[in-house]
C-alpha cells in the first residue's frame, strides 16, 4: 500500500509529490495524459525564469525533480476511487485505473484537472460550473472524506501554473501533517544554522556544510545547462476544437 497516491502528474500533482516524497512518504503519481500547460506557447510568468521557459520543458524538469525526490510514476487514467473499508477510512483507498491493476493507498490527492469523475463513488462533494466540476475542499485542500485531498485547478484554484504548484505543495503539507510524519519544514540550511544555537536539526530540515553546498550547486548548474542546451522538438498542444486543416 502506498502512503500517498497522487492522481495527475501535471503542475500541482508533481509539486505535491516532491513534498510528500521528500517527507518520506511512499508516493505514487498516476497520470492519464498531459498537463494542460502543454498547450502554452511560452511560460513567462513563472518566477525564476526571467525571459520565460518552454512549458513542456518546465513540466519535464518538475517531473525529474519529483523522481529525484523519490516519487514513482505510473501511466494510466484513474476511473474510480473507493474506500477499502467504508467504516474505517484509515484502511485507505483502492484506485481503479483504465487497463491497469488496482492501486491501494492510504491517502489520495486529486490533482487531475479537469477530471474528478473517479471521485463520485466517495461523495467528496463537487461543484459544477458550466461543463466543469471542481472538488470542494477546505483551506488546506482536504475534502469531506478523510484521507482524500484535491490540489490545483480541480480544487478551484486560479488557472495559473505558480498557483497550482503552490497549492500542490500546501495540500501535500496537509497530507504530511495528517500522516503524523515528524515534520517541521522542508528546508536545507547551512551547517550550524540550528546546531550553532544548540538546537537539534528539526525533522524535515537538513544542515549541509559548505563543501556539500558547492557540490549541490555544481550538480544543479550542470543539470540545468544540459537541460536547456537545446530547444525542445515539441510544439504546444492545440485546443481540441481548433480545426488545423
Ligand atoms: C492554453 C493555455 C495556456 C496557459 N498558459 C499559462 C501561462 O502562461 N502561465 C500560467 O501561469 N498558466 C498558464 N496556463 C494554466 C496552467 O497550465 C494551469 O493552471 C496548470 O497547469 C494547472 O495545474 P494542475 O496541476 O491543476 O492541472 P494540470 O497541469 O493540467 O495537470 C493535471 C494532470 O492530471 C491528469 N489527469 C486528469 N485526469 C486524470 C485521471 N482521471 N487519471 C489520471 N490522471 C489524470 C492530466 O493528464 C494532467 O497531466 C495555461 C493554460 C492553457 C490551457
Amino acid at each position: 500500500m502506498k502512503d500517498v497516491c497522487i492522481v495527475g502528474g501535471g503542475v500541482s500533482g508533481l509539486s505535491a509529490s516532491i513534498y510528500t516524497a521528500r517527507a518520506g512518504l511512499n508516493t505514487l503519481v498516476v497520470d492519464g495524459g498531459e498537463s494542460i500547460l502543454a498547450r502554452n506557447a511560452s511560460l513567462e510568468n513563472y518566477p525564476g525564469f526571467p525571459d520565460g521557459v518552454d512549458a513542456r520543458r518546465f513540466v519535464q524538469l518538475v517531473r525529474e525533480q519529483a523522481r529525484n525526490a523519490g516519487a514513482t510514476f505510473e501511466l494510466g487514467r484513474v476511473t474510480a476511487v473507493e474506500a477499502v473499508d467504508e467504516t474505517d477510512l484509515e484502511a485507505g483507498f483502492v484506485l481503479e485505473t483504465e487497463g491497469g491493476d488496482p492501486i491501494e493507498a492510504r491517502r489520495v490527492i486529486a490533482a487531475s484537472w479537469s477530471d474528478s469523475e473517479y471521485l463520485v463513488p466517495l461523495d467528496v462533494g463537487r461543484i459544477q460550473r458550466g461543463s466543469k466540476h471542481f472538488v470542494d475542499v477546505d483551506e488546506a485542500g482536504r475534502t469531506a472524506v478523510d484521507g482524500v485531498y484535491a490540489a490545483g485547478r480541480v480544487a478551484n484554484e486560479p488557472h495559473q501554473a505558480i498557483v497550482a504548484a503552490g497549492h500542490g505543495a500546501k495540500v501535500a503539507l496537509a497530507a504530511i501533517h495528517d500522516a503524523d510524519v515528524n515534520f517541521y519544514h522542508d528546508w536545507v540550511v547551512p551547517e550550524g544554522y540550528f546546531t550553532g544555537r544548540g538546537r537539534e536539526v528539526p525533522p524535515g530540515c537538513e544542515e549541509i556544510d559548505d563543501d556539500e553546498r558547492r557540490r549541490r550547486d555544481e550538480r544543479a548548474r550542470e543539470r540545468l545547462l544540459e537541460a536547456l542546451s537545446e530547444p525542445l522538438d515539441e510544439r504546444p498542444t492545440m485546443h481540441p476544437s481548433v480545426d488545423l486543416d
